[in-house]
This record gives structure tokens, C-alpha cells and sequence, in this order.
């Protein structure tokens, strides 16, 4: 979809007349979903001629009362805001599960959506409801069909959602959530990775309430003024650009370089707050064993096979250890031992996600 420039803010592809102001954010959204559903089976039965899998047993009773409890305490007028708040719980969200299904996945457009059977545990199960409720309830507020802005000429820049950002913060949002709420064992589950590393870095920049109506309602306005007085004029569309063309990893380098330049110091400290340090351990993790080991790490379950292994890489006692730490001591362990036994490869220094613990 291409960019709307030099209209007079008139015409955006799907939205018709907008012109932008802060006082009317929420007018672009969609006041309820297209296709409301009042229960599981409802929304399962529907959903059966997409989604040919759905089931009802015990896992589909255990998503449908996690969802409940993210909806009902997480989902708050403090968390949500007024106007967000008062659209979701007028259409509460419906979980169904599915077989098959990694993750979960928002059904477009209406108030359900998928989730799998086999999560490992409840943090996981909520981590996954609350992203999913993310997902609708940006829906709700447009930001999950539109990303625009005003741009430098006073015209509105309208554009398809920018899905890769999109995702980064509703990783972002939801493992805020879980982190804020729940007394969590290290979480080296995050999902889109560089995607939510580069939304925490714009948390950071913009503050949370900033971000939060960018992401509900998809004007970036907001977001683009704050990113150019601090980081440059230009920054935010230079940025944006790359998530536009799916280039995660310039956008990502691009937002991190100029962070570096402009506020050094508060870059170290961010990259201190244990979200970026969980993700730099599960990247460390998927590059240098398979990606299961973090799982098993994670539960605490122990897999023979996955010990042998960590520990044949690692050195023997190395799962053991590293079973017994967490957050940057469990960063600088593994990364010593992957120096140590010379496991580092180009792959390690041209990885977006660690490339700043390389040079060290
Ligand atoms: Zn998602």
C-alpha cells in the first residue's frame, strides 16, 4: 500500500477521511468486532470451517480460565485506558484451542482466537492469552490494520499495519504483563526476539503511555516527534522504513546505533533491565544448542539427552550450573564457556540480538 503524501491529511487507503489530531486517536478503530462470539463453542464452531482442529477437552478448559483471569485482571482500565477499556469489555475475548497450533493466533477481526495444547507450564499459557488479547484489542483501536503518522509536511503518511513492529510490541506489552503480575521463573521464552528488543528500546525513548496508544491505535504521530528530537530528524521514518521493507535487523542496528550516539549511558543501564537480558540468553542458547534445551531450561524438566549434550558443548557440570543461575549471571557464564571452548562463530558476531556482548 502505498504512502499518502501532500493530500491535506484527506485520504488514507483504508480508512477514508482522517484528519489527525490527538484528541481523536481512537476514531479511526473499530468500535466492536466485525464477528462477536459469547462463548468457546461458539467462536470453536465457527471457527471449525478455518480452523479444522479445535478441541474442547482438558487443555481447551485450562486456556479458556487463563484467558478469563488475563482478561479480567490484567486487562484494566489503568493498563488498557479508558476508551480501549471500555471497547474491550464490551466484547470480551474468546480463547479456543486448537491441535496443531504453536503458540496461539488471532483470529482477524473478531474477538477469538487459537491457542495450543501443550504449553509447559501457566506462565507460558498466560504469556500466550495475553498476547493474543493484545492483538484484539489493537484490533479495537485500529492499530492492528493501520500504521501512519504525520509526516514532516504536515501530510499524513498512511500505511498497511507494519506487522513486524506490530509483533515486537505486543511481545513487548504482554511480557510486561506477565513480569509485572506474576512471580515468574526466568522467562527465556520471548517471542520475535530483535521485534520486541526494539520495542522495548522505544518504550524506553517514548515512555509507556506513548507507546501503548501508538500500538492501540496505530498513529505513530506521537512516537515519530519524540524519536527525531532525541535521536535526529529523520530517525523515526529511517527506521521505520526498514520494518517496512522486513528488515528486523537494520531497523533494530539502525534504532541501537543512534541510542548509542545520543544517550550512552542510558542505553547501558536499559540493557541492563532483565527482558533484553533473558532475550540475549535465549538467543546465546538457540545459537549454540538446539532450541529445545531453552525450553527444558526453562521448565526445570531435565531431558537426559539435553544435559548430555549441554554439557558435551559446554563442558561437563555446565547444565548444572547453568540450571542454578539466572539473568546475567547466567549470561556471563554461558558466554564464557562458549568463548572458552572456542564455539564462537562469524554467526555469534554478526548476531543483532548479542553482537554488543561480542566486543567485550
Ligand atoms: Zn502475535
Amino acid at each position: 500500500m502505498g504512502q499518502v503524501r501532500n493530500t491535506k491529511r484527506k485520504v488514507g487507503p483504508d480508512l477514508g477521511v482522517i484528519p489527525i489530531k490527538s484528541d481523536d486517536i481512537w476514531s479511526h478503530g473499530h468500535q466492536k468486532p466485525k464477528v462477536q462470539f459469547k462463548t468457546e463453542k461458539e467462536a470453536g464452531i465457527a471457527r471449525k470451517k478455518w480452523w479444522p482442529v479445535i478441541t474442547f477437552g482438558e487443555d481447551a478448559i485450562k486456556n479458556r480460565k487463563t484467558s478469563e483471569e488475563v482478561f479480567s485482571n490484567w486487562m484494566t482500565k489503568d493498563f488498557l485506558g479508558k476508551e480501549m477499556y471500555r471497547r474491550f469489555s464490551a466484547a470480551p475475548p474468546i480463547a479456543i484451542t486448537g491441535g496443531g497450533v504453536t503458540g496461539g493466533k488471532y483470529l482477524d477481526g473478531t474477538n477469538s482466537f487459537v491457542m495450543a495444547e501443550d504449553f509447559s507450564g501457566e506462565v507460558q499459557r498466560k504469556l500466550c492469552a495475553a498476547h493474543e488479547q493484545l492483538h484484539y484489542a489493537a484490533w479495537l483501536g485500529g492499530g492492528f490494520s493501520n500504521t501512519r503518522w504525520v509526516g514532516e509536511d504536515g501530510a499524513l503518511v498512511s500505511k498497511k499495519v507494519m506487522i513486524d513492529l506490530h509483533e515486537g510490541l505486543t511481545e513487548l506489552f504482554a511480557q510486561k504483563l506477565v513480569r509485572d503480575h506474576e512471580k515468574i521463573p526466568p522467562l527465556y521464552i520471548v517471542g520475535y526476539p530483535q521485534e520486541t528488543m526494539m520495542a522495548f528500546y522505544l518504550l524506553k525513548l517514548v515512555g509507556e503511555k506513548t507507546l501503548k496508544q501508538a500500538y492501540f491505535s496505530g498513529d505513530f504521530t506521537q512516537v515519530k516527534t519524540v524519536l527525531d528530537k532525541g535521536l535526529g530528524s529523520g530517525s523515526f521514518e529511517k527506521i521505520i522504513n526498514f520494518v517496512e521493507e522486513e528488515k528486523t535487523t537494520q531497523a533494530l542496528e539502525t534504532l541501537r546505533e543512534r541510542l548509542a550516539e545520543h544517550f550512552p549511558k542510558k542505553l547501558e543501564k536499559w540493557n541492563q533491565d532483565p527482558l533484553i537480558i533473558d532475550i540475549q540468553i535465549n538467543a546465546l542458547l538457540v545459537l549454540f544448542v538446539d532450541e529445545w534445551i531453552n525450553v527444558d531450561l526453562n521448565t526445570g524438566k531435565k531431558i537426559p539427552a539435553a544435559k548430555q549434550l549441554f554439557d558435551k558443548k559446554l563442558g561437563s557440570g555446565a547444565y548444572a550450573q547453568a540450571s542454578s543461575l539466572e539473568g546475567n549471571e547466567l549470561l556471563s557464564f554461558l558466554l564464557g564457556r562458549i568463548k572458552e571452548r572456542g564455539l564462537i562463530t562469524p554467526e555469534f558476531n554478526e548476531h543483532p540480538i548479542i553482537v554488543d556482548l561480542m566486543e567485550d
